[in-house]
């Protein structure tokens, strides 16, 4: 290949300073070292272990035999957005109408859409720390600027109103929280979101994005808590959600927002340039999932409601290992900072990746490096696998860390 080739294979710099998503990869890394034959558990991706519900998998069929095919609407077919409506006020009793509701290949390209549209160079991007692996580089992607706010395993992760009024500036365009939140497994209490609320409130121009995919997964009993149902809210929040952990469909690739009117009709239009409407059939099969009442995917609920005692009651046992409860969603994220400093085999773990991946090479268990979510003394764990494997997981570990 001639110079001039090899110089001209460059990349841009969006792409360059962007990190590879740190929980795909280890699920790929897991995924490779299983194909070399390594017997692998992978506790490193956030995705129910469980099959689509029937009812959900036969409106795909049926959609299918009759000829779903065709382009549908940017945003989604109407029937689709009206389940969506429905879901809204039946779950969260929030009033959103037809122009409000966008759905998309899944909460990520919603997320992507908001960033893309209210973002200019510069604009900051509130993140309480630990927050979800892409919110950082959505944001960088768009030119804005995350500012991570820090907050203590001792207060759960949460971020409190004195917090967020410090981290506030002229430049403050919005603030990005997932509740029940991955990956600490935090819940945010509606008197939480209240304080939260009257800070935001005192600045017209700063506006919510509020990722509740998580809302059924919620070990409380208490009903879930939506931002846009705080006095004030509705005008200022981006409403995110999809059915990639509630009904068990990661692959399905569908996330919906419910947003202020001018909001949902500009990421309408940014879709309409980069991906068009979302899939037909999954979005058929969709319609069915939201209509359903939520107490159809209890069983799921109940059982990860089992894999969490069950997971923390298991680390609570090893020395080092420091743990809050988490509330909801399938992840633990403990404080591994115990460990750091200590060497097997002349390498020292320095920090959470180097702990993460003495997991994966000597206990064989996939995790996730909390340096990902925004904090570098923590790993994160997902439940989301049999109690089996949990428990073998977990014994391996145990023992991969009396070597140290
Ligand atoms: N938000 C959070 C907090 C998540 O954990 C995920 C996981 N995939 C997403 C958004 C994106 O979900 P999806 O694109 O599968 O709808
Ligand atoms: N949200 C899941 C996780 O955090 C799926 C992986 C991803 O989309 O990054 O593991």
């Amino acid at each position: 290949m001639s110079e001039t080739a090899v110089m001209s294979q460059k990349l841009s710099e969006r792409i360059t300073n962007m990190s590879t998503s740190a929980t795909l990869a280890m699920a790929a890394k897991a995924r490779e070292l299983r194909g070399e034959g390594k017997d692998i558990i992978g506790l490193s991706l956030g995705e129910p272990d469980f099959n689509t519900p029937d009812f959900i998998k036969n409106a795909a069929i049926k959609a299918i035999n009759d000829d779903y095919n065709s382009y549908t609407p940017v945003d989604g077919y109407v029937e689709l957005k009206e389940a969506v409506i429905t879901k809204f006020k039946r779950d969260n009793n929030l009033n959103y109408t037809l122009p409000q509701i966008v759905v998309s290949t899944g909460a990520k390209q919603s997320l992507a859409n908001i960033a893309a549209v209210l973002l200019d160079k510069g604009d900051e991007v509130i993140l309480p720390c630990p927050y979800w692996v892409s919110y950082s580089d959505i944001v960088k992607l768009n030119d804005g600027v995350p500012v991570e706010v820090k907050t203590a395993i001792e207060t759960d992760f949460k971020m409190t109103a004195s917090q967020l009024e410090a981290a506030i500036t002229p430049r403050t365009k919005m603030i990005w929280f997932s509740s029940p939140c991955n990956p600490s497994g935090s819940l945010y209490s509606t008197e939480e979101l209240n304080a939260l609320a009257k800070v935001i409130l005192k600045y017209p121009n700063i506006y919510v994005v509020s990722d509740e995919i998580y809302e059924h997964i919620n070990y409380t009993g208490k009903p879930h808590a939506s931002m846009a149902g705080i006095a004030g809210m509705f005008d200022r929040t981006i409403t995110v959600n999809g059915v990639s952990k509630a009904f068990a469909m990661t692959g399905w690739r569908i996330g919906y927002i419910g947003a202020p009117d001018w909001i949902a009709r500009a990421c309408n239009k940014m879709q309409g340039q980069i991906t068009s409407g979302a899939n037909c059939i999954a979005q058929r099969a969709v319609i069915e999932a939201l209509n359903a009442s939520p107490s159809t995917v209890k069983y799921m609920i109940d059982e990860f409601n089992l894999r969490r005692d069950l997971i923390l009651g298991l680390l609570n046992d090893i020395e080092g290992f420091k743990t809050n409860t988490p509330e909801g969603a399938f992840y633990v994220f403990p404080d591994v900072s115990f460990f750091f400093g200590k060497t097997f085999r002349g390498r020292t773990i320095n920090n959470a990746s180097d702990f993460s991946l003495y997991l994966l090479e000597e206990a064989l268990v996939a995790t996730v490096t909390g340096d990902a979510f925004g904090n570098p003394n923590c790993i994160r764990i997902s439940y989301a696998a049999s109690q089996e494997q949990i428990i073998e997981a977990i014994k391996r570990i145990k023992e991969a860390l009396s070597n140290l």
